[in-house]
């Protein structure tokens, strides 16, 4: 059974001997290093091995950095088509409603980020990573976030 980072870590060394893996405090990919930092700690350990995987095929796309929030989305949301694929190679089924729950983080996250903080419409980034409110002109900065650290936590503050 590969339901956890135990059985399914060391087959992954194997197949992808140009990633390094280590254990840390959350799930993410540091593509500078080319290093997956993953943690044992979750209460359903296959999401432990699902997340594992979309970290692996952020590797396998080579996915270094976005240029503005909406990209982050699509960037996080091809990562999950891939580790879907990578997962049947090890007989793995990711569940697609565990999907669509991680996917809503980041447009949560995204709708937040892109709301005007004076009169709530919603706007688009400009090139520079700024945005501007359509309806008011109001401009705001968000600080960026890196790859799968979008997390609920975040969200609330
Ligand atoms: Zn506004
Ligand atoms: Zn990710």
């Amino acid at each position: 059974m590969n339901n956890s980072i135990v059985n399914i870590l060391p087959q992954l060394k194997t197949d992808f001997p140009d990633i390094t893996f280590i254990q840390g405090d959350s799930f993410f990919w540091t593509p500078s290093e080319r290093k997956i930092t993953y943690t044992s700690h979750q209460d359903v350990a296959e999401h432990g091995v699902w997340s594992l995987l979309h970290e692996v095929s952020h590797a396998q796309l080579d996915h270094k950095t976005y240029e503005n929030d909406f990209e982050l989305l699509k960037i996080e949301a091809s990562a999950w088509q891939a580790a879907k694929k990578l997962g049947k190679k090890y007989a793995i089924n990711i569940d697609l409603e565990h999907i669509q729950d991680c996917l809503d983080t980041y447009r949560d996250w995204l709708h937040k980020r892109a709301s005007c903080p004076s009169c709530s419409v919603v706007s688009i980034q400009r090139n520079d990573g700024v945005y501007q409110c359509f309806n008011c002109l109001t401009t705001w900065k968000v600080p960026r976030s890196p790859l799968c650290k979008v997390t609920k936590k975040v969200l609330s503050h």
